[in-house]
Order: C-alpha cells, then sequence, then structure tokens
C-alpha cells in the first residue's frame, strides 16, 4: 500500500493511478513524464531542469478509453497515443482529433506522443488542442486529495501554462460524439514533422445546429471565434447541407478577426491570419459542400 505523502526522491515508475499520485503529494512534486517526447527535448536542450521524476506510461488507469454509446460520449486516458487516435476504433468516434493525431511528427513520434502529454505542455501549437477546444472537451486531474474536471475552455492560462497543480495528474479528457462533420487542418513550413503555423478545427452538431472552429498557433492559447460561430450556424442551410461562396468567405474573414497572431521565426502574424481565415473557410465548405 502507497501512502499519499510517501518520500519519492530520483525517478520513480508508477504502475497504478494510486501510486503515480502517491508520488507527485510529495513537495516539490515530481516532473510528471509520458512519452517524452516534449520533455526529453527540453531536458536535452538544456531548457529545464528537474529535480525528480515520475514516469506515468505504465499507469493503466491512464492507457483506457471508453466509448459511452447512451451518453454519446468518448473518454481517453492522458496515456492514449497519437497512434491509438490516428487508427480506428477512435479515429471514427472522433474524426478530428483522429486528422489531429495523423500530422503529429512522424510515426515514431506519434507511437510514444500521449494526448495528455500534449495538454501537459499546453503549446498553442500543440495539434491536439484546438480539436478539444472545439469539441468543448472537460479535462480530467487528479491528486491524492482529490479530482477536479476542468471545462478545456478554462485549461489553459497562456502559452504552456495550465490550471494544473503540480500534484495534480491530467487523468484524461472526455469529448462529446457529434452528430455532423468534423475537420482539423494545418499549415506549416513543410508537409509533415512540422509544428504549425496556423491551424483550425471546426466541428458540426446537426442536432443542436451549432458549428464550433478552434484555432491554433495564432494567439497565447488556442482561440474559439465565437462570431464567426454564429454567423456560420445562422447562415448555412442545415436541410440541404448548404453554404453560399459569400458565407464561406464572410465566415473566414470573421475567423481571421478573431486571431490574434505574432510575427516569430516561423511566420508573420499577417501570414497566419491570413492562413487561418483560408483553413476557416476550406473547413465550412468541407461541412457544407454545395451551394
Ligand atoms: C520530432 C517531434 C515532432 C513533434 N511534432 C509535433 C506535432 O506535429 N504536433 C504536436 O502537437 N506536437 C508535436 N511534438 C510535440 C509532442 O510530441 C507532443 O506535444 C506530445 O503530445 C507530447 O506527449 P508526451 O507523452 O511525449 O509528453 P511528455 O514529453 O512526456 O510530457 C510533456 C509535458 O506534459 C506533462 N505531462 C505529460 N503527461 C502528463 C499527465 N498525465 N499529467 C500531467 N502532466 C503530464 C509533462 O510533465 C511535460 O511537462 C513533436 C515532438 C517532437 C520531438
Amino acid at each position: 500500500m502507497v501512502r499519499a505523502g510517501e518520500p519519492v526522491s530520483g525517478v520513480t515508475i508508477a504502475t497504478s493511478l494510486e501510486r503515480a499520485l502517491a508520488a507527485l503529494a510529495v513537495d516539490p512534486a515530481p516532473t510528471v513524464l509520458a512519452g517524452g517526447t516534449d520533455l526529453m527535448v527540453e531536458l536535452n536542450l538544456g531548457h529545464r531542469r528537474v529535480a525528480s521524476v515520475v514516469t506515468v506510461n505504465r499507469v493503466p488507469e491512464l492507457r483506457t478509453w471508453r466509448h459511452d454509446a447512451a451518453a454519446r460520449t468518448l473518454f481517453l486516458g492522458a496515456g492514449i497515443t497519437y497512434d491509438e487516435i490516428s487508427r480506428d476504433p477512435i479515429a471514427t468516434l472522433a474524426p478530428a482529433l483522429a486528422q489531429a493525431a495523423r500530422t503529429v511528427g512522424s510515426p515514431q513520434i506519434r507511437h510514444a506522443a500521449t494526448i495528455g502529454g500534449n495538454l501537459g505542455t499546453a503549446s498553442p501549437a500543440g495539434d491536439g488542442l484546438p480539436v478539444l477546444a472545439a469539441l468543448e472537451a472537460t479535462v480530467h486531474l487528479a491528486a491524492a486529495t482529490g479530482t477536479r474536471d476542468v471545462p478545456f475552455a478554462d485549461f489553459c492560462t497562456g502559452p504552456k501554462r495550465t490550471v494544473r497543480r503540480p500534484d495534480e495528474l491530467i487523468v484524461g479528457v472526455t469529448v462529446p460524439e457529434l452528430d455532423g462533420f468534423q475537420g482539423y487542418t494545418k499549415v506549416g513550413t513543410r508537409n509533415a514533422m512540422v509544428i504549425s503555423i496556423a491551424g483550425a478545427c471546426l466541428v458540426t452538431d446537426r442536432v443542436s445546429r451549432r458549428i464550433r472552429i478552434a484555432l491554433g498557433s495564432v494567439g497565447p492559447t488556442v482561440l474559439r471565434a465565437p462570431e464567426a460561430e454564429a454567423l456560420a450556424a445562422a447562415g448555412v442551410d442545415w436541410d440541404a447541407g448548404r453554404a453560399t461562396d459569400d458565407l464561406v468567405r464572410e465566415f473566414g474573414r470573421t475567423v481571421g478577426a478573431a486571431a490574434r497572431p505574432i510575427d516569430d521565426h516561423r511566420a508573420t502574424a499577417a501570414y497566419r491570419r491570413h492562413a487561418v481565415e483560408v483553413l476557416a473557410g476550406r473547413l465550412l465548405r468541407r461541412a457544407f459542400p454545395n451551394d
């Protein structure tokens, strides 16, 4: 039996959720290591130093996923990899997340990289994050002292900053199963192994007649574009599955206006804004193919 607060030093290889949470209950809490595709790069480059580490890739509770057909929800444990997300059965249940997963790094990276690690890093360029934002996912956090659920909209507080406390583990995320188109697309400097210059996820729900779009790499955190969402939901023909060219153009412009991009070594702010306008228009056209 592992007691919360038991001293842990160096590397703890957690093989249960209880053990991982007990390790994290020590002050200062060790750093969580999942696939290591972000953390090991930072350590190797000397951008980050850690006193101790708890590895979580052998925690069975984080390696599970569940589809609740009655509630129409999908729970993904934090340790589910992008490779698993990119394939069925998860790909059919969360198509945009699968599309985003297929754009992450290379096959080797996707086999190690986890959705929990993407959330833990909380880069505005993280490819999974616009999808979680558009799906209005819930992030599940646990500590030895208790659990809490955080709406994705409240999870990221700035570039690489989140509401997660050092003693908390990201256990997983829950996303709804929607009835309608879902798509993720991104622009980078090349086609593979690339951090996005701009990314966008659009999801539609024919039942609630809602359209949601979230943007990556064009702000300090992933951004939603509520004005554009309302414009599209009111403007498309839900029954015929149509959107006019004018609406698609106006939607793109309104999404671009919601972006808060910066100039950096990868792209100018102006290019990023233009890119996100184009991506948004393309996604709406894919969702409503007929004019
Ligand atoms: C060559 C290369 C290409 C890449 N390409 C892409 C790309 O195209 N798109 C993209 O989005 N990312 C990319 N990445 C970044 C990285 O693969 C992803 O962010 C990945 O999801 C990180 O997951 P991980 O399991 O490896 O996290 P780790 O490196 O293990 O951890 C990342 C951070 O999250 C924390 N953490 C991990 N799991 C948990 C948990 N359960 N609870 C609390 N905190 C946790 C860690 O402490 C750390 O701070 C790339 C990385 C490399 C090296």
